[in-house]
């Protein structure tokens, strides 16, 4: 495949429920985009702070483990390449698409512009016969998904945020990933080991030596059916067209 008719937008905004999700999920296509000259802005809507069921953290850790999981998630960036982090600290594991997150991803996407933005899938309930989809996932996708369309680019939806400043902004494309029908997959082979590399920085989510087996196996299982030896595979809604020969695509 020739790499250079690949899609690279010039601004990106990825948005995940919690800290690890985008290193898990779509890290190689960032690494990838950012080494292209791409701006990411990385948003963390939770802090993560009840990823652990160790006997020896009672409630009075969760400040301590968020101070940690977004200690690691700005390392994990760094090795990325991302500059930009926010946190938008919502509780863990009480996740809601309210209005209230949907606004203040809209005034995100408003304030960064990005051309594209990455997040989770609204639908996705179960994955497999072995997992259910955290909530907090699905309302992350969902919250961003109705921010991207109709929010962010609407100008009298939320007028507070046109009263602050906040001028409507269009997203070229939306990347959903853990969708089960992909349509577009993005040669990660450059960026496999600096996906692999951001995930250990996770060191609070326990034993990270297995990872590096486990996001091969995932990746090359992505890419099989495009010939591609290591992949991450999206839905990708195209919303606004761009000169096609200029922007170039990704294997469809
Ligand atoms: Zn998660």
């Amino acid at each position: 495949m020739d790499n250079k008719t690949e899609y690279v937008p010039k601004r990106a905004m990825s948005i995940q429920a919690h800290p690890d999700d985008q290193d898990f999920t779509v890290a190689g296509t960032l690494a990838k985009w950012a080494k292209a000259g791409c701006d990411i802005v990385s948003v963390l809507i939770t802090s993560g702070d009840s990823g652990s069921n160790s006997i020896e953290h009672d409630v009075d850790y969760k400040p301590r483990l968020a101070q940690l999981r977004e200690d690691e998630q700005l390392a994990a960036n760094k090795v990325l390449g991302i500059k930009q982090t926010v946190f938008l600290r919502y509780p863990d594991g009480e996740l809601v698409a309210t209005l209230g997150l949907r606004k203040d991803l809209t005034r995100l996407i408003r304030q960064h512009k990005p051309d594209v933005v990455i997040t989770g899938d609204p639908s996705g309930w179960f994955y497999g016969n072995e997992y259910i989809n955290h909530p907090d996932h699905r309302a992350a996708a969902e919250a961003a998904t109705y921010a991207v369309f109709p929010s962010a680019g609407t100008r009298l939806i939320f007028p507070e945020l046109l009263s602050a400043g906040y001028e409507p902004h269009n997203v070229k494309r939306l990347y959903i990933h853990g969708n089960e029908k992909p349509d577009t997959w993005v040669d990660i082979r450059e960026t496999i080991d600096i996906k692999i590399e951001a995930l250990k920085k996770h060191v609070s989510q326990g034993d990270t030596h297995d990872v590096d087996q486990w996001m091969r196996d995932w990746a090359r299982e992505s890419g099989k059916e495009k010939g591609i030896e290591f992949s991450e595979s999206y839905r990708v809604m195209i919303l606004q067209r761009e000169n096609e020969k200029e922007a170039g695509q990704d294997a469809r």
